[in-house]
Formats: C-alpha cells, sequence, structure tokens
C-alpha cells in the first residue's frame, strides 16, 4: 500500500498528499470542533510524552542513543506577536520514514470509523479524539499552519522538516544543521485561535489535563507541572480532585470516574496500584476493545502502556497503573505475558477488583447498577474464568419476574433467597422485553406455581447463562427447557386456589380422544414437528412449542439461524392445552370428522404462530393468504349468523 503521491519536487522538498481519509478528518476537525480547541494543546504534551517514555525506556535498557545526556522534558514558547505555539521534547524523535507513516496517515485502521463516529455523536468530538489515535491532527483546529522538526534517537539519522498548512498535502524536507534529540512543533494559530499564544490560557489547559505528566513541562522556562507518581503516595494524603484529575489526564476522558481503588502490596508480589472504573462503555459506540488495557510501570519507569497480560479480557474497561518492584526494569515486552511475576500481579488484581465490585454492589448499589447498565456485558465474559466463575457470577444482574419494572435488577444471590420450598433451579429466560416474557406460554406454569424467572433482555445471556450452568449448586436452566418433573416438589403457597381451578373444569375434554387429537396434528405438521403431545405447563394459551430434551433454547437457536442462515431451525416438540376454548373446538371438528379440512387449516396457522411467536421467521405470503381466508370464512360465518338471528 503506498501512502504518497509525489507530486513536485523543489530543491529537497518534496510535497506529498495526505490520503483522502486524512483530509476528511482534517476538515471535520478545523471547521466543525470548534469547542474544546484546546484540547490540541493536551494532544501534543500526549504525543511529547509519549515519546519521552519511548526514549527514557531504551536508554534504561542500554541502548546507544544521540545525546544521551540531555534531560527528558518538554518546553513550551510562546510568541503573542507573530502568534506561535512552539512544543519541544527530547523524545524519541522520527525518521523521515516515521514521519510519513506517522503523520502523513492514519495509523489507526478504524479511522473511517473514527470520522463515522464523529459525525453520529454530535457534540462528543473531544472525547472520541482522545479514544483515537488521531490526536495530532487535532493542531489544525487552531493552526494555519504546522511546522514538525524532528531528530531521531538513533544515531546514524540526520533532522527532518515537516510542514503542512491542513488541507490537501504536506511537505518534507532534509535539516542540515544538527538539531537537538526530539521532536519541535510550531504552531502557527489562525487568527481566531490567538488566545493559544497567552501564557494564562496555557498554563491552564496544562493544569487541567497534563498536570500529571511524568516529565517537567516548562512554559516559557518555568515548569508548571507536578511531576509525582501519585499511585505511589499514601492513600490519606491523595484527594479526591486529585484522582479525578490523574484519570482524566490518564485515560484522555472528559468524565470523571465512576469509581476508583487506590493500594499497594507487599506479599505475594510487592506493587502500587491506582485502578479506576470509567462511566461510558465506548465499546458499545463501536470502539475496538483493544485499546484497553492497564499501565505497567516498574520502579516508576514507564515499561509498557495499555498492556494487556495484567488484565483478563473481561476486566478490559479498568484503566490504571500497577507498578512494581519485583521485576527488571531491562524486562522485554515481548516475554511479558509468560513471566510469573505479571501472572500473579494479574492474579492479585482479579481478586481486588472482583471484590471491590462487590463492595461497591452492595454499599452503593444505584452506582454499581449504573455501572452494571454500562458494563455488564463485558463483565459477563467472566463466567468463563473457572477460577474466580462464582464471584463474577455474584456480580451478575438481571431484570426478573419478581420485580416490578424492566429496569430493576437483582443477583442470582437475591434469588436464590426467593427460591420456593422444593425448588431446585434457577431459572431465567431470554427474551427481548418483559412485554415478550409476560406473552411468552413457557412461563405459565412458573406463574401457576409462583416461581421467579430471571429476564435478560441481552443475547449474550444465552452463552453466558447457558455456560455457567451453576450458581452455588444450583443449575442454572432455561424457562422454555425446563423438565416438568423439576417443579413437581415446589410448594405452591395456596394449593387450593389451583384445586379449585381444576374443579371448576367439569367440561374437560376425555384424555384419550385428546391424545387422538394429538395423532392427528402429528399427522398434518408432518416432519415439521418433533411430537405433538398435551400439555401441563399451559394456562392461558392453546399451545407452545418446546426444545425437544437437551435440546437448545428458543433464543439460542434464533442467534444460530442469525449467523447461518440456511441452518433449518431445530425441531420442536408441540405441546397442546386441553382446557382451551381452541383445542376444544379442534377436538370436536376431529371428532365429526377427522379429515376435516378446516381442522388441518387450524393446525397449520396455529404452527406458524407458534413459530412466530418463538421468533423464527415464517413464509409470510404463505402466513397472510392462510389468515386472508380463515378471515373470510370467519366474516361469512358472523353475517350468516347473525341474518339467521335476525330472521
Ligand atoms: P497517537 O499518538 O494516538 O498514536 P497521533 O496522531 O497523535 O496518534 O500521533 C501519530 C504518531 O506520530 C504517534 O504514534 C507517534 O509515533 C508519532 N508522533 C507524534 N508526535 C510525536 C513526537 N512528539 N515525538 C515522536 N513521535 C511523535
Amino acid at each position: 500500500m503506498s501512502e504518497k503521491t509525489e507530486s513536485k519536487k523543489t530543491e529537497g522538498k518534496k510535497t506529498y498528499k495526505f490520503k483522502a481519509e486524512i483530509k476528511q478528518l482534517l476538515d471535520i476537525l478545523a471547521k466543525s470542533l470548534y469547542t474544546n480547541r484546546e484540547i490540541f494543546v493536551r494532544e501534543l504534551i500526549s504525543n511529547s510524552t509519549d515519546a519521552l517514555d519511548k526514549v527514557k525506556f531504551e536508554s534504561i535498557r542500554g541502548t546507544d542513543i544521540f545525546q544521551p545526556d540531555v534531560d527528558f522534558e518538554i518546553k513550551i514558547y510562546l510568541d503573542k506577536e507573530k502568534k506561535l505555539f512552539t512544543i519541544t521534547d527530547t523524545g524519541i524523535g522520527m525518521t523521515k520514514g516515521e514521519l510519513i507513516s506517522n503523520i502523513g496517515t492514519i495509523a489507526h485502521s478504524g479511522s473511517m470509523d473514527f470520522i463515522k463516529k464523529l459525525s453520529e455523536n454530535e457534540g462528543k468530538g473531544p472525547d472520541l479524539i482522545g479514544q483515537f489515535g488521531v490526536g495530532f491532527y487535532s493542531v489544525f483546529m487552531a493552526a494555519k499552519e504546522v511546522v514538525v522538526t524532528t531528530r531521531s534517537y538513533l544515531k546514524d539519522e540526520s533532522s527532518w522538516q515537516w510542514s503542512s498548512d491542513g488541507s490537501g498535502s504536506y511537505k518534507i524536507e532534509q535539516i542540515n544543521e544538527n538539531t537537538p534529540r526530539g521532536t519541535k512543533i510550531e504552531v502557527h494559530l489562525k487568527d481566531d485561535a490567538e488566545e493559544f499564544s497567552e501564557k494564562f490560557r496555557i498554563e491552564s489547559v496544562i493544569k487541567t489535563y497534563s498536570n500529571f505528566v511524568p516529565f517537567p513541562i516548562k512554559l516559557d522556562g518555568e515548569q508548571v507541572n507536578n511531576i509525582s507518581a501519585i499511585w505511589r503516595e499514601p492513600k490519606s494524603s491523595v484527594k479526591e480532585k486529585q484522582y479525578k484529575e490523574f484519570y482524566k489526564f490518564f485515560a484522555n476522558a472528559t468524565e470523571d470516574p465512576v469509581g476508583w481503588m487506590h493500594f499497594s502490596a507487599d506479599a505475594p508480589i510487592q506493587l502500587n496500584s491506582l485502578l479506576f472504573f470509567p462511566k461510558t462503555n465506548y465499546e458499545t459506540l463501536g470502539f475496538s476493545p483493544e485499546e484497553h488495557g492497564v499501565s505497567l510501570f516498574v520502579k516508576r519507569v514507564l515499561i509498557q502502556n495499555d498492556n494487556k497480560d495484567l488484565m483478563p479480557k473481561y476486566l478490559r474497561f479498568v484503566r490504571g497503573v500497577v507498578d512494581t518492584e519485583d521485576l527488571p526494569l531491562n524486562i522485554s515486552r515481548e516475554t511479558l505475558q509468560e513471566n510469573a511475576v505479571v501472572i500473579k500481579i494479574r492474579n492479585l488484581l482479579v481478586k481486588r477488583i472482583l471484590s471491590h465490585l462487590s463492595d461497591m454492589a452492595k454499599n452503593e448499589t444505584d452506582k454499581y447498577n449504573e455501572f452494571w447498565n454500562q458494563f455488564g456485558r463485558i463483565l459477563k465474559e467472566g463466567y468463563a474464568d473457572y477460577a474466580n466463575q462464582e464471584k463474577v457470577a455474584s456480580l451478575f444482574r438481571y431484570n426478573s419476574s419478581h420485580l416490578e419494572k424492566e429496569n430493576e435488577l437483582c443477583s442470582l444471590d437475591d434469588y436464590i433467597e426467593r427460591m420456593k420450598e422444593g425448588q431446585q433451579n434457577i431459572f431465567y429466560l431470554s427474551t427481548t422485553s418483559r412485554d415478550a416474557a409476560d406473552k411468552n406460554p413457557h412461563l405459565e406454569i412458573f406463574r401457576k406455581k409462583e416461581i421467579e424467572v430471571l429476564y435478560s433482555f441481552d443475547p449474550i445471556d444465552e452463552f453466558v447463562l447457558s455456560g455457567l450452568m451453576k450458581y452455588k449448586d444450583k443449575q442454572v436452566v432455561s424457562a422454555d427447557q425446563v423438565d416438568l418433573d423439576s417443579l413437581k416438589d415446589v410448594k405452591v403457597d395456596d394449593e387450593s386456589d389451583t384445586k379449585k381451578d381444576e374443579k371448576e373444569k367439569t367440561d374437560k375434554p376425555d384424555k384419550k380422544d385428546l391424545e387422538k387429537l394429538c395423532t392427528r396434528i402429528k399427522n398434518i405438521l408432518g416432519d415439521q414437528i418433533e411430537e405433538v403431545r398435551l400439555s401441563e405447563r399451559l394456562t392461558d394459551s392453546p399451545a407452545v412449542l418446546v426444545s425437544a430434551d437437551g435440546g437448545m433454547s428458543a433464543q439460542m437457536s434464533r442467534i444460530m439461524q442469525v449467523m447461518n442462515k440456511d441452518a433449518p431451525p431445530a425441531k420442536k416438540t408441540m405441546e397442546i392445552n386441553g382446557d382451551h376454548e381452541l383445542v376444544k373446538n379442534m377436538l370436536t371438528m376431529y371428532k365429526k370428522n377427522p379429515k376435516d379440512k378446516y381442522l388441518s387449516n387450524y393446525v397449520d396457522q396455529l404452527f406458524q404462530v407458534l413459530m412466530l411467536q418463538d421468533g423464527f421467521l415464517v413464509d409470510p405470503h404463505k402466513m397472510v393468504s392462510g389468515i386472508q381466508s380463515l378471515l373470510k370464512d370467519a366474516s361469512s360465518w358472523y353475517l350468516k349468523e347473525k341474518t339467521e338471528k335476525e330472521k
């Protein structure tokens, strides 16, 4: 993939065109993101910080670097007359190739997505820029021209200059004089962005966003930030405001975190850690989970940002810092994954985080529930962490038939506390809404026996809850797959109600007759169905489709169908309710003439309706013509009866 299109040559200077996506991005940045333009300062400082972290890391590893003795620092100079903002760092610098590939293109593969997200999430621009790797370009919100002069830390390199007005192209030329190691960025401010050459303005931006940068930031010669490793300070000396500021700085966030945990440990591993729980789940906005992780420090030196080995995937939303004495400073990033110390740190962090969340759930329930609504979907992936499974599952929250409103939540432990005498299992139903659950015939038996059912409105639970299988010795069972025998021993509070019901049903059809009807229905439906039998679970509905024993729940088989459109839906068993008017009518028809064409027609229609109710696509043309024909007949009969009565 060739990024550069050389169009014109001047002496030593070459012009390159920006890729189309960058032009589009620059356009958006320059024209539409006017609020919060100041974040370009944060972005440039953050790039300088990364560059300093990298060169410091190389120097600690003993790499032979250019100008090893210069201080690691960031300097900002302001020139009001010239409307010029200049930032320099003594970081890693860039070679010519790096200039082209790093700031001539968007390294991030999701950049087009970002542009799309920007237009979809109006007003969230500054937040989104922080989440995506497009920081440098934000400079064009305030700049009419940008000149980057840079010298790589590699000894045999030379200095290069990159310049652009942010429209269609950029220029690169070699600089003959020997510039110092690192990068200088000169920002020629737009007329309406003059404020960024004012000292008080820049100072306040640095205090807001960059106060915790671990290198000195000198503004016109004066250091303005406070470089302290806040995670190493005693908890009692850090104020709430500092935690929030640190989080915003660290996670490039504009919102406060929902919570944080600041702790140290000596055994089995020595570490200091400061971890945050964010407020918003950016994954639901389409951000890649690859962005996340925890930063690993060894003896205050940053070894790796966004390290993914320190946190299991299901806790990838946790942001923060871990600093240990127990790893060597020159550890190679490649070997971190199998490192025994890293594994121990990870186990310790997981335990601490789970118990922190558990405390939050107990003591700050509303806050936890809000957190759950954002990140529950990720946390649920932890059902497969067998070492911590019960702890993770105790953090799960669901709506339930016991609760009044759709947005209320309860835990598996709440459920167990409310289980009825004789009830052995935890029941759940994966469904789309409470309304759909209320109409689901599978739940009729549960309502009759007053057994609580957990409702999940997230398809992932089909995997999570069926994968969990057990919680505290109780089987976790989908309500549409329940084995009715397992409900036999559940004590119903007021049995007399049910008995009275039974007595009132004096016109109950004969069981043998109904069984014959079942055989006839099976004949009519043929291969579409596994079996037809009398139901003991229905009270209000005429019929229901149930999974063959050990089969999939309706939701799961729907998911399978979505994944593989050609897969036929798993065959079901149809259960009919002998007390229902429709079934009784069918039985009368059957008794008069087992081959009655209307009987076949009704059976067909009923089957289609049940499939639809379970969420399966049925042939709409067939269904519509069936219904229309029934409507036609029903209206004729109605009119006939009416005219006869009027006679
Ligand atoms: P990000 O910092 O998220 O990767 P940017 O667009 O801000 O995205 O920067 C792109 C790349 O340009 C950086 O990843 C880095 O490699 C390089 N870069 C930017 N600023 C500097 C700098 N001051 N020193 C060295 N490299 C830099």
